[in-house]
This record gives C-alpha cells, structure tokens and sequence, in this order.
C-alpha cells in the first residue's frame, strides 16, 4: 500500500505539499482547523516577488525567484483541470522614490531581472501576480483531483513529550490521525502545535491589514510600490491597497485608524481612488520568521516529522519551490535548492 502522509493546515504550503507529494505516489491527508485556504494565504496580495529583493538575503531570494518560476506552469495547470484561473499575469511592477537606486539596479543586474528606469521610478516588468481567492479555490479542488483526502473543520491539539517516530497525531474531538510522515504547514500556528518541540523556532503572527477598492478595469495596469505600500490590480477593475506589519498576536481585527491611512496613500498614489468605492477591508497573520526565512526541514526530535512553515512575507511566491524541497526531502530525492538556510534552527551553543 501507497506510504501515508498527514499534512496539518490547508494553507497554500499545505496545498502545494499535498500535490508534491501526491505526485510522488503518496496517499495524502490534509487537516485544516477552518476551511482550507482561509487564512493568510488567502488574505494575501499576490505579487509573486519579493518586494524589494535587494533588502533581503540570498536565501529568501533564491526561494523567491524558484518558487516565481514555477508559478506560470501552476497556474495554467490550475486553470486547465479545475476551470478556475487564478489569474496569473506578469502585469510588472513600478517602484517610486526612496528607495536605494544603486543597490536595486546592482541587484538587478547580477540576477538578471529586467528593469528599466522610468521618470524617477524604476521598471520590473517581469513582475507577475496572482488572485489568491482564486488561487485558493482552484487549488482546493485540484487536491481533490488528485486524490487528497481533505478533513475541514478538524483542530489538531499540540504536541505532547515524545521522541522518535511520532505514531499519531490527534484533534480536539479525540480523532488520532496516523500516519508514516506528517507534515506540519500551519502558517502562524505552527510553533504552537510543536508544544514541547518548538525548540528554537522563533515564529509569530504578523498582521497585515488590507483595502480593497473597484474601479474601471485598466485604470492602473501594473503593480504600483511606494515606501513599503503597494497597489495591486486585478483584471476586473478591483484594486488591493496595502499592507501594514504589525505585531499584535493572533488579533485578526481590522482597526479604523490603519483604514484611513491606507485609504490616504491609496489616493496619494492613485488620485482615482479618493473617490472610489472602497469594497471590503480585511486582515490576515503572516507567519513571521527571522529575517523571513522559512523552515523546510525534518523535525530534530522526531524522524517522521518535517515543516514547512514560516514563509512569513512571500510564502504564495515561495511555495511551489518550498513543496518541491518537502518532496525531496520525504522523498529522499536531490533538492532543487540548497538546503542548509532552511533547517530547523538549533539553540546556539550546541551546532556540531
Ligand atoms: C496582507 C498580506 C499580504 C500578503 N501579500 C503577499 C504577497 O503579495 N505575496 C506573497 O508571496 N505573500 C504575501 N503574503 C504572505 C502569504 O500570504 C503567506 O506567507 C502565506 O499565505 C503563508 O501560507 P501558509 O500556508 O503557511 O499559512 P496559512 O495560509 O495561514 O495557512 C495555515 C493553515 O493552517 C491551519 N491551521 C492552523 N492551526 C491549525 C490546527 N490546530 N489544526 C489544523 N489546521 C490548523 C489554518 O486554518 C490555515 O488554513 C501576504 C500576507 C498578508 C497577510
């Protein structure tokens, strides 16, 4: 019989593992405590790229840029089998003033990334986008398709003491899930449901909150970036204005004061959104990391056990690169990427 795997959290990193390993023979389990998709990878804006690679390190970058690649292949194959376009479109990516011109247009060029000049602003045009929601459901119903078991709507307790192989993992209805590997992709939940095994993993929630506003489809064509503040527009005209990082727990609340200084920089960027009709505003918790790198890795304490986890501002980018890593790993395969900037942090003091 097909070896076993439990993944917990239907996030876009549960999603993306579920399909890697499915593809690889593997009989999946995905566990979400809500409904799958629902939470930060839904939440999310969508620009597949890190917004200004040049302030990051190589290995947020390189897993940036990997799972970047992989995105158009995706989301055809999504649009293709499950009829629902996630909206992948490479619309480019405008970048006005601060920002540190020499390091962009250096880093530009030693990674081959387009960009041009523009006025005083720079010019990305490989910069692409995808529609989260859409993303979320199409990747919903393509677990289906490939034979994932999705339990929704089941809230997996934390760890206990234990070591070794890990036998099962249990909800709180009393189900225990066994399994042969688990696979723990629960965004900002994550440290929490190690309990014990948290170790030094250094996760919190990050909230982003997010403005959302219709307009004439075609009124701003590409990605618009201004000072940590963004403009995204989709096909039909509606418009993202965002974000906000803040460190306020698991508090998924929106705030007032934070909508009308969004709505201020909206209009600032875009004048046409003053008077726009302004559609929702929502808030999602990014699972924040260390200087945004995730964790890929086997569990130290239990060889069943592997993350993926911590994709903090860029896990939609990230993530088919980071399954195709899971894979590799469950699967003893060679790693697309190196491997050593995304394990399990040890405690100072105790590396070899
Ligand atoms: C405002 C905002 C803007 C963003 N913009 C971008 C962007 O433009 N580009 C980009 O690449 N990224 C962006 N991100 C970041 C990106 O959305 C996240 O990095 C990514 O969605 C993380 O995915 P995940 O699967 O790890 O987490 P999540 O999507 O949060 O999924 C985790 C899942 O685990 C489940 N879970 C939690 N606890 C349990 C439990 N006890 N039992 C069972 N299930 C559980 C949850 O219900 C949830 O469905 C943005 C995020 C926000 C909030």
């Amino acid at each position: 019989m097909n070896q076993h795997a439990v993944i917990i959290g239907a996030g876009v990193l549960g999603c993306l593992s579920a399909l890697a390993l499915a593809d690889r023979g593997w009989r999946v389990t995905l566990v979400d405590q809500g409904q799958s998709g629902q939470e930060s990878s839904w939440a999310g804006g969508g620009i597949l790229f890190p917004l200004l690679p040049w302030n990051y390190s190589e290995p947020v970058n390189r897993l940036a840029m990997a799972g970047a690649a992989l995105h158009p292949a995706l989301c055809e194959t999504l649009r293709r089998e499950t009829g629902i376009d996630p909206e992948y479109q490479q619309c480019g990516m405008q970048i006005l003033p601060k920002y540190d011109r020499d390091a962009a247009l250096q880093w530009c060029r030693s990674h081959q990334c387009a960009v041009e000049e523009r006025g005083d602003g720079l010019w990305l045009p490989e910069v692409a986008q995808a529609r989260n929601p859409r993303l979320m459901q199409a990747l919903r119903l393509m677990i289906a398709l490939r034979g994932v078991t999705l339990v929704e709507h089941a809230q997996m307790l934390p760890l206990s003491l234990g070591e070794g192989r890990l036998r099962e993992w249990r909800d709180t209805k009393g189900t225990a899930y066994a399994a042969d590997i688990f696979v723990l992709a629960a965004g900002s939940w994550s440290q929490g449901l190690l309990g014990p095994h948290a170790g030094s993993l250094d996760m919190k929630p990050m909230r982003g909150q997010m403005l959302l506003y219709q307009v004439a489809p075609g009124t701003l064509p590409h990605i618009q970036y201004c000072e940590d503040f963004y403009l995204i527009p989709r096909l039909d005209g509606h418009i993202l204005a965002g974000s906000t990082v803040e460190d306020v727990g698991f508090d998924k609340s929106t705030t007032p004061d934070i909508a009308a200084k969004l709505a201020a920089k909206a209009a600032r960027l875009l004048p046409a959104l003053a008077n726009a009709p302004l559609v929702k505003h929502w808030s999602g918790l990014r699972p924040g990391s260390p200087n945004n790198v995730p964790v890929i890795d086997r569990h130290p304490q239990f060889d069943n056990l592997y993350l993926n986890t911590g994709h903090f501002r860029y896990g939609v980018t990230m993530a088919p690169a980071s399954a195709e890593i899971l894979a590799s790993l469950v699967c003893s395969e060679k790693p697309p990427l190196e491997l050593q900037p995304y394990t399990f942090p040890v405690p100072a003091g105790t590396q070899g």
